[in-house]
């Protein structure tokens, strides 16, 4: 499929799980593909290991700092210069966190929430303006199913992705007239490193509660990045789409 002919996409944590499978599946549509990794040295692998399935991949490896609103707009504004467009932010990069509230440090609140939503912040911010330049755009974030639930530890992160949909959901309504759509994919339990520095007896407690009976796969949930990047979803705006089994927490 060429479903993203021609468009360039940043997607960020791309050098494994659930971003390495966006990066992939937008480059087997097309697209041309910066991925951001939190080192220069992970994110060259990954292109490497890329490079290494296709020599026709048109990928590139970035490590910007998220935590940073001028390190990422330069890292943006580069991408730009260089490829004369951004077509598609994916917001992939996270961190998640099962720590009980009694032993929470503020401090590792903050570095979550630094992540998880303000980073999403930050690029909407530094690349709205040149999608809109450039007559659109397409931004998705990555929720996830604790949004719908919260979770019983851990509490920045449900709260992280509570406010990664109302970002999306806020930023869809602002920016829908200027023809960038914002939309959020809210994966169930996938099958990444997230999931195996969980606790066992979490991972079954959540599993066995999967209507589908399994973990999603990274392509799962890379497949819903493609539809909401792709001209497929072109009047879908401001939605939280799980990608779950349907699960419950
Ligand atoms: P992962 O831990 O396998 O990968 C996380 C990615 O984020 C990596 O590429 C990593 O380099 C990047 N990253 C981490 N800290 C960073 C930092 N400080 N700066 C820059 N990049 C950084 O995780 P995953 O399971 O692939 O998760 C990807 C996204 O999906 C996250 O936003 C996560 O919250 C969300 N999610 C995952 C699951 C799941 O079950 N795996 C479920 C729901 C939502």
């Amino acid at each position: 499929m060429d479903l993203l002919k021609n468009k360039v996409a940043v997607v960020t944590g791309g050098t494994r799980g659930i971003g390495y499978a966006i990066v992939k599946t937008y480059l087997d549509n097309g697209a041309r593909v910066v991925l951001c990794g939190s080192k220069q040295e992970t994110a060259d692998k990954a292109v490497e290991k890329l490079k290494a399935e296709n020599p026709d991949y048109e990928v590139e490896g970035i490590a910007p700092d998220l935590s940073s609103y001028d390190s990422v707009e330069a890292a943006i504004k580069s991408v730009a210069e260089k490829y004369g467009r951004v077509d598609i932010i994916a917001n992939n990069a996270g961190i998640s966190s099962s720590t009980p509230l009694y032993d929470y440090k503020p401090e590792d609140f903050d570095k979550l929430m630094n992540l998880n939503v303000n980073a999403c912040f930050y690029t909407a911010r530094a690349a709205a303006p040149i999608m809109k330049e450039n007559g659109g755009g397409v931004i998705i974030n990555t929720s996830s199913m604790v949004s719908i639930y919260g979770q019983p530890a851990g509490v920045a992160y449900p709260t992280s992705k509570f406010a990664v949909n109302g970002m999306t959901k806020s930023l869809a309504r602002e920016l829908a007239k200027d023809n960038i759509r914002v939309n959020a994919v809210a994966p169930g339990v996938t099958n990444t490193d997230m999931v195996s520095a969980l606790p066992e007896a979490t991972r079954q407690r959540i599993c066995s509660a999967i209507p589908m009976g399994r973990m999603g796969e990274p392509e799962d949930i890379a497949n819903a990045f493609l539809y909401l990047a792709s001209d497929l979803a072109s009047y879908v705006t401001g939605v939280v789409l799980s990608v779950d089994g349907c699960a419950r927490a």
